[in-house]
């Protein structure tokens, strides 16, 4: 049974206006704090409500970036947060070094693939507006609706301080199985 939401006791529940506004505020942060370059909204087509056939489809778009990070440098700096809403997947995009061809040709196979240019200062009313959509929100974990959504941050680039010059360092992402 859902809890009552009010300011003392939070729901926690993205199916709540209240709460999805307030996880709207979380995410967007989290978007913000890697400094996106070139941000667009995203939306690709054909996905599923079932959760293992998600999962799938979650592990095959983290390969498809994890591969593209290994054949070419440029994919660093490229991001991906997306949520489950109806039949399809919306969300954002950091392009980074990549062109919209690149991203296009990569995710295709997913589905049918958009993208539209977007300031920052829109960001929280995009997620707001995609966590109340991605309903029926199907995760539920310690009674509250989670949204079904994949995060894939660009690669962080520390700085080693071995001389006089410096170098960076790019861990490769791990393939999931
Ligand atoms: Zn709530």
């Amino acid at each position: 049974m859902a809890r009552r939401c009010c300011s003392a006791r939070r729901c926690g529940s993205i199916a709540c206006a209240g709460c999805a506004w307030r996880y709207s505020l979380h995410i967007s942060r989290r978007i913000q704090a890697v400094h996106p370059r070139r941000l667009h909204t995203v939306a690709i087509g054909r996905s599923t409500y079932d959760p293992s056939e998600f999962r799938q489809k979650r592990k095959s778009i983290h390969n498809s970036v994890a591969y593209q990070r290994r054949r070419c440098s440029w994919w660093n700096d490229f991001g991906l947060w997306l949520w489950l809403t109806g039949d399809r997947l919306v969300g954002f995009a950091e392009f980074g070094s990549i062109t919209p061809e690149e991203f296009e040709c990569t995710f295709q196979r997913h589905g049918a693939v958009s993208a539209c240019p977007i300031d920052i200062p829109f960001v929280r009313v995009e997620v707001y507006r995609a966590a109340l959509m991605s309903s029926p929100p199907i995760a539920v974990e310690h009674g509250r609706y989670q949204a079904l959504r994949i995060a894939i941050e660009p690669v962080a680039l520390p700085v080693l301080p071995i001389s006089s010059d410096t170098e960076r360092v790019v861990q490769p992402m791990p393939v999931l199985l």
